[in-house]
């Protein structure tokens, strides 16, 4: 009897082992035609300046729709684009897409600082990513030090030729960088000021935690302080009450972004946010 109960769990977890492997490869074909089947869009989220409530930055964040209806978050498919290599292509589309839109909203008349664009460590790694960046630009135009690009610490941590390049390329041309969910990886403090940085972002398990869990306000703080001691500006992300705002407020956060303003929207919905904010 051991041996059938043995026997069956093996047949299990073969079973559910193929289904995830058939959903991942299904997931995989459906990722690579999305781009043309135009299922891909973004949603826009801003950031607020803690000095005159003036929007600083709109973040752009992929939104997929299926060929089934169903929504995908990024969570779900940027791991999955950046395991195929569909990172690269997709990555593209966004930068364009993004800066064509900033530019749309510029010729409205809506007043923004910059428009920002998460970036991933393998776009960070092709050799042509500099030049593709600069080229969106120049079609979109959009003038390179309105834009943002958000990397995590993990893309930062291996030094390559590539790399320097590019970010040479990038510090020529006014394109800055933040680093987005700072607080999760580890960065080497001693190289970050080699890099083209404009902010640091803390992380949303940090914000959110200021006011309930001992330490995070020390924590947020001494980021700040490092953010500061680095030149750099300091941005919270995921700020959802007005108490947690107040917080980061009094440790001297120089710009928010969270539920609070407004959930990521959709580019005309942006339009009448920023409208109204004027
Ligand atoms: P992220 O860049 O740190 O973006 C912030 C995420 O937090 C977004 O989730 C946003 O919707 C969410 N968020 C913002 N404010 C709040 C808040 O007050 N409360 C809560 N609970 N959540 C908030 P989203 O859009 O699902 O994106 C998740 C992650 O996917 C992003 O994290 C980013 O790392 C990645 N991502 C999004 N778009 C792109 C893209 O175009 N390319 C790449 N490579 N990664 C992307
Ligand atoms: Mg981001
Ligand atoms: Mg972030
Ligand atoms: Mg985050």
């Amino acid at each position: 009897a051991a041996k059938d109960a043995g026997r069956n769990t093996f047949q299990f977890y073969n079973a559910s082992f193929y289904e995830r492997v058939q959903r991942r490869v299904t997931l995989e074909q459906e990722l690579r035609q999305a781009l043309a089947r135009n299922e891909l869009h973004l949603a826009f989220q801003p950031t607020v300046s803690m000095e005159d409530n003036g929007v600083a930055c709109i973040e752009a964040l992929l939104r997929w729709t299926s060929s089934s209806g169903e929504s995908r978050f990024p969570s779900e498919f940027i791991p999955v684009a950046e395991d195929c290599g569909e990172i690269l292509p997709i990555g593209r589309w966004v930068l364009g897409e993004a800066c064509r839109q900033a530019r749309r909203w510029h010729e409205a008349g809506l007043q923004f600082g910059r428009i920002a664009v998460n970036v991933s460590p393998l776009q960070l790694r092709d050799p042509e990513f500099g030049s593709q960046v600069l080229e969106a630009c120049a079609r979109e135009q959009w003038p390179t030090d309105r834009l943002v690009l958000e990397i995590t610490e993990s893309a930062l941590m291996r030094d390559s030729d590539v790399l320097r390049n590019t970010f040479a390329l990038f510090k020529t041309n006014g394109i800055t960088l933040s680093i987005d969910d700072f607080g999760t990886g580890f960065s080497n403090l001693g190289y970050l000021h080699r890099f083209p940085l404009r902010n640091l972002k803390i992380d949303r398990s940090f914000v959110s935690r200021m006011d309930t869990t001992p330490n995070m306000l020390e924590l947020t703080h001494a980021v700040v302080s490092l953010g500061h001691a680095l030149g750099l500006s300091v941005v919270a992300e995921g700020v959802e009450t007005e108490n947690v705002l107040q917080l980061l407020r009094q440790q001297g956060c120089d710009e928010a972004q969270g539920y609070l303003f407004t959930r990521p929207l959709a580019a005309d919905e942006m339009a009448t946010w920023l409208a109204a904010q004027a």
